[in-house]
């Protein structure tokens, strides 16, 4: 009989189901990799409600990956230009608690940082907050994310008062008009597009408009392509905020009700007519209309947004001027509408709920909120004023901190910085200088190693269960189904060692990591993400879980359906409804469950911020930290193709990936190549102001004339001098501090 383990898959922040069973069984041939391996198999599972069974070719390959080049036990060496020697876990636990005793009282605690990743678990981020913020006192914790979505989550906050994407998957196939900016959903958001694909292939009636420099497959099926020019996404956002004025299509009850500083907004939106606004992106007056047109015209407008917004020096200001578009329209906590950020790591929307980023508190706390850290410090034990009041330092900050010697001891854990940081030649020299630095990884070599004092095995995706929650809120448990290999352990259990090991027994006193889970979702109590309702044994009985789910929420969720479905138009509903349910005294005053639908968030029109009114953000458009020049004539922009994911960790090592993407490459314009000499697959020499990179040329209209376009996932590992980010830059947004990896000045030089 097959024995399927329920999981999730562990790439993108779609978060699709998978069911995974042995690589053998009975009177069936064993599948085995290029190295021998056996291989498990893999599908999707029908019953997990974000994927309905559907995976991509990331998700259909995953296990190719599990046996290849692991790292299987600890080792040490006293510095870089030494060979690694094996070490038991005993003296290597012994090694890392002495060197953070050490940093402790000679620098202090805001010398140690830890850099992880959107990989975690949330149990593993959870644990690591709790050793780093409550234990060393130090909030220097930060994740990959930074450089992924922390644009989206000081947008939310800004806006909304929480963190928290107000959607769901389910309006995807609801809405009337699809506003795609910033992201290539069909290469890096597969199984979330198709669903939005076909719902729009049978439903001519409904619009898809795209923005991106490149026409990427996203574009392609799009009814209207906006090619604007990087950097100039504010003015296309402010400009189609202002023809929806002039036309008077303004939710102007929504305004006066629901939020604030619309006049600010007014005001500024005042500058930006369609002739300014054309000019600026390099599209038609005509196609500015038509998408102003498609968003007027429209009962239900989905935003969906990724890096290309997030990875920008205005960031959080390109995520608010998105959010006011729907604040001006009433566009939001309805079905089919809202904004709706799709998030790029598996497990990084797990990780914002941890409080996993430098700035954050469980819960969706924040450092900076006093009574926030009171919450934390009495529910962990702490004396009060334990946990610093100050955010802890970036991922980039980090990199600074080395270069200044603030920084004693860097631990990274599940994540590659020396491909996926920015200006990578500046990096390499940071991590140089690191005094030590514990390095944390399923995998062995990676470019990150070649920078580490410690290697400590870590269990990854199928060795160890835990939850990941998905860019819809959906949480699901990933169950282990094998053993790690040798002496891999989950990342939670090495924290958590450590922490024991410097004193802190009880508060790590942990028998599995259901018991973690547990712990953390008591944190989440009255909280916009709150999961007390969550536990592992709910999650195996019941499925994956959307939050907020709080205990007995099943009862509510069945009344919110049904009325629900009494009243087809939620939007309708003023912030003082009586159409709230009778029961909704037992909910707790702030809870987002004082609305008539679960699956979405904000749906009484009431919001997270004191007043409890949206907050319009008005914002000028900045545009490039670096815009080109006649020395540096290109806008280069990065991003990711359809089967690798990221630093190629993992899909570097499968066959039929490799064959699908063999080798990085620089697409130019034709008008662009012409003009230097350039033909198809000849090699180009890209230089920026902190580095070069060689790549061959694809001529193609697909990228617009002054942009280039290379692929971020080649580290040297896996191509001679091929790294996107030896050209890009650490300018980064003020408030998200997220650097803008999306878009640097380069010159092409052909070879
Ligand atoms: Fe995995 Fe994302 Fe592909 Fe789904 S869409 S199978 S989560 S990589």
């Amino acid at each position: 009989m097959s024995e399927f383990t329920k999981t999730l898959c562990p790439y993108c922040g779609v978060g699709c189901g998978l069911e995974v069973s042995p690589p053998a069984e009975l009177g069936k041939a064993t599948n085995r990799d290029n190295q021998g391996n056996p291989i498990w198999r893999v599908r999707g599972d029908k019953a997990h409600p974000s994927s309905q069974g559907m995976v991509c070719v990331k998700g259909a390959t995953i296990a190719e990956s599990l046996d290849k080049n692991r790292l299987h036990y600890p080792m040490v060496r006293e510095s870089l230009d030494q060979e690694f020697r094996r070490v038991s876990w005993d003296e290597a636990f012994d090694l890392i608690t002495k060197r953070i005793q050490t940093v402790r009282f000679t620098q202090g605690p805001e010398a140690i940082c830890m850099y992880g990743s959107g990989q975690f678990q949330t149990e593993d981020y959870y644990i690591a907050q709790k050793f780093m913020k409550g234990c060393l006192g130090t909030n220097n914790f930060d994740a990959n994310s930074r450089l992924c979505m922390s644009s989206a989550v000081a947008g939310y906050i800004q806006s909304f008062g929480s963190d928290g994407p107000p959607c769901c998957y389910e309006d995807l196939e609801l809405t009337d008009c699809a506003f795609l900016i910033g992201t290539n959903a069909a290469e890096c958001h597969p199984i979330a597009f198709n669903r939005l694909a076909k719902y729009h292939k049978k439903n001519r009636k409904v619009k898809m408009i795209v923005v991106d420099p490149r026409r990427t497959p996203t574009a392609e099926v799009a009814d209207l392509h906006l090619a604007i020019r990087p950097g100039t996404d504010i003015d296309l956002l402010n400009g189609i905020a202002h023809l929806l004025m002039r036309w008077n299509h303004v939710d102007t009850m929504f305004i006066e009700d629901c939020t604030s500083n619309f006049p600010a907004y007014a005001e500024v939106i005042r500058h930006y007519p369609p002739e300014v606004v054309a000019r600026e992106c390099g599209i038609t007056i005509e196609d500015l209309e038509t998408a102003a047109r498609y968003w007027s015209q429209s009962k239900r407008v989905l935003s969906l947004w990724s890096m290309g917004v997030n990875q920008s020096s205005e960031g959080t200001a390109k995520v608010r001027t998105i959010i006011n578009l729907h604040l001006m329209t009433g566009q939001i906590g309805k079905p089919g509408a809202g904004p709706f950020s799709l998030t790029g790591q598996p497990n990084a929307m797990g990780g914002r709920e941890a409080g996993g980023l430098a700035h954050l508190l469980p819960g969706y706390r924040l450092v900076k909120n006093p009574e926030h850290r009171a919450e934390i410090e009495e529910f962990w034990g702490l004396n009060p004023g334990q946990i610093s009041p100050h955010p802890g330092l970036t991922a980039w900050d980090m990199i600074t901190g080395l270069e200044n010697n603030a920084v004693g001891l860097l631990w990274i854990a599940a994540t590659n910085p020396a491909v996926s940081m920015p200006d990578l030649e500046r990096t390499k020299k940071a991590l140089l200088r690191s005094p030590f630095t514990i390095y944390q990884d399923a995998y062995y070599p990676t470019e990150t190693s070649a920078y580490a004092h410690v290697l400590l095995p870590a269990a990854q995706w199928g060795e160890k269960t835990g939850v990941m929650t998905n860019s819809e809120r959906t949480v699901t448990l990933c169950q282990a189904f094998r053993q790690p290999p040798r002496e891999a352990k989950p990342d939670w259990e090495i924290f958590a060692e450590v922490g024991r090991r410097l004193g802190f027994t009880k508060e790590f006193a942990f028998a599995n990591s259901a018991e973690v889970y547990a712990e953390f979702a008591k944190l989440t109590k009255n909280r916009l993400c709150e999961m007390t309702g969550i536990s592992h044994a709910q999650l195996k009985a019941q499925g994956p879980t959307q939050w907020p789910h709080p205990e007995k929420s099943y009862e509510l969720r069945v009344k919110s359906d049904e009325l629900e479905s009494s009243t087809p138009n939620s939007s309708l509903l003023t912030p003082n409804s009586s159409l709230l349910t009778p029961n909704s005294s037992l909910l707790t005053p702030n809870s987002s469950l004082l609305t008539p639908n679960s699956k979405r968030l904000y749906t009484n029109l009431r919001f997270h911020t004191p007043d409890g009114r949206a907050r319009f953000g008005a914002y000028y458009s900045k545009g490039l930290a670096e815009p080109p020049n006649p020395d540096y004539p290109f806008v280069l922009t990065t991003g990711r193709l359809y089967g690798h994911w990221h630093t190629q960790t993992r899909t570097g090592r499968i066959e039929k990936i490799c064959k699908m993407h063999p080798e990085p490459f620089i697409e130019i314009h034709p008008r662009d190549a012409a003009r230097l000499g350039i033909v198809d697959n000849q090699y180009v020499e890209v230089r920026s102001r902190r580095g070069e990179a060689k790549f061959p040329a694809k001529v193609t209209k697909a990228i617009a004339p002054g942009t280039v376009f290379v692929p971020m996932h080649w580290g040297y590992l896996w191509a001679d001098n091929a790294e996107a980010n030896a050209l890009t830059h650490p300018e980064s947004c003020p408030d998200s501090l997220q650097p803008e990896l999306k878009a640097c000045a380069v010159q092409l030089t052909p070879i």
